[in-house]
């Protein structure tokens, strides 16, 4: 009902600003399509907090995840949990909690402040787990909202409008994700292209993008997109980004990180974020490049490259970590590769702390501080 409300409302451009600080949570029972002002927090998996508070930030991982499309949308999705499968039947997600807690508290004892989960619809995101893994762990946790990949769309996808999935996003993000009071505090990672397919951006693609930006409009959340579409059509993704009336310096790029400048400029120049992700992989796993040492020597080149062009305040570096080879349990980097391994092999290369800092801490905290909510944009 809440969803329908504010769907209603922003269709009529009656979404409701209120003030500073008041969750919907505080709100009647059933929602008044109020939308609370998170401008200058960030919004985590326990509420908002002050950026400043966040500390080093990993801005694009997987605490858990199961690749798997997810039930149809209608009734609203609810319920999806984490599996306790055995270690003999993992078929290569994140699933086991208490293997999970290990592997992030390697971040938290390196000074690790906050984690980004990006597992949304189509990578079984568990709202309740993250919220204890935030507890558990000590770590803030800013948990995503959004599909996935079009290979792991829900079955009624087609039949959904632009307009049903905002009013998703934005009861996720101002209500509570699957039937939860927990709340989603990024947008994504929103699925672009997919492995092996060059081709253009599906109608399904298209309308994921546009309600993504719709929310973020209303909400004032940032954006992160799944970039595997080819570069010419993540340009119109930004487009219909920008044609909602969202602002891209609050829009990341994941996965395009290279030491490219020109390549990079195209997203830069237009107030995007890029990211080095997915990384830290052990020698012989997917994506792996040769030891950890040799990966964290080559992303390190490529940041230097930007940094010397003068691109440090739009990039951004994460793990990505989706499968077990990652794991340093499993021979990988974990989730203090970048602090033990790539930042290192950065000072080597000159790079001051304050530089890293700006990379680790500043951008992360810049790309997820919620901007004031605004109406959307009337049809044209
Ligand atoms: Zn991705």
């Amino acid at each position: 009902m809440v969803r329908r409300t504010i769907a209603a409302a922003a269709a009529a451009g009656l979404i409701v600003i209120v003030g500073h600080g008041t969750g919907l949570r505080e709100q009647p029972a059933g929602g008044t399509g109020a939308v609370a002002n998170l401008a200058g927090k960030v919004l985590t998996v326990k509420g908002p907090i002050d950026p400043s508070a966040l500390g080093p930030t990993l801005t694009h991982e997987h605490i858990f995840i199961d690749f798997k499309a997810p039930p149809p949308m209608m009734p609203p999705p609810t319920g999806i949990r984490v599996i306790q499968d055995s270690p003999k039947e993992r078929r290569g997600g994140l699933t086991d909690y208490g293997e999970s807690l290990a592997e992030i508290m390697e971040f938290r004892k390196v000074g690790g402040g906050t984690i980004v989960d990006l597992s949304n619809f189509g990578l079984t995101r568990d709202p309740e787990a993250l919220l204890r893994v935030s507890n558990d762990s000590g770590l803030n946790v800013v948990m995503g909202a959004g599909w996935y990949m079009k290979t792991l769309h829900p079955p009624d996808m087609d039949e959904r409008t632009v307009e049903d999935l905002t009013a998703i996003l934005v009861r996720d993000i101002t209500v509570g994700a699957q039937g939860t009071r927990v709340r989603s505090g990024v947008i994504g990672e929103v699925g672009t292209g997919a492995f092996g397919d060059r081709g253009p951006l599906t109608e399904n693609e298209i309308k994921s993008v546009r309600a993504s930006a719709r929310a973020s409009r209303i909400t004032g959340a940032p954006i992160v997109i799944h970039s595997f579409a080819p570069p010419a059509e993540l340009q119109r993704a930004l487009d219909i980004i920008a044609s909602e009336g969202v602002a891209l310096d609050h829009v990341a790029m994941a996965h395009t990180g290279t030491g490219n400048v020109e390549a990079m400029k195209r997203y830069t120049d237009r107030g995007a974020y890029v990211e080095f992700d997915f990384i830290g992989q052990a020698p012989g796993v997917m994506g792996s490049r040769g030891t950890l040492e040799q990966g964290a020597e080559r992303v390190a080149a490529d940041i230097r490259a930007l940094i010397d062009a003068g691109l440090t305040d739009r990039v951004l570096l994460a793990h990505d970590i989706c499968i077990q080879g990652q794991l340093k349990r499993n021979g990988g980097g974990g989730y203090a590769y970048i602090s033990n391994m790539v930042a290192p092999a950065l000072r080597a290369k000159g790079v001051s702390e304050a530089t890293l800092r700006r990379i680790l801490v500043d951008n992360p905290a810049r790309l997820l501080t919620f901007v004031a909510p605004q109406p959307p944009l009337a049809p044209r």
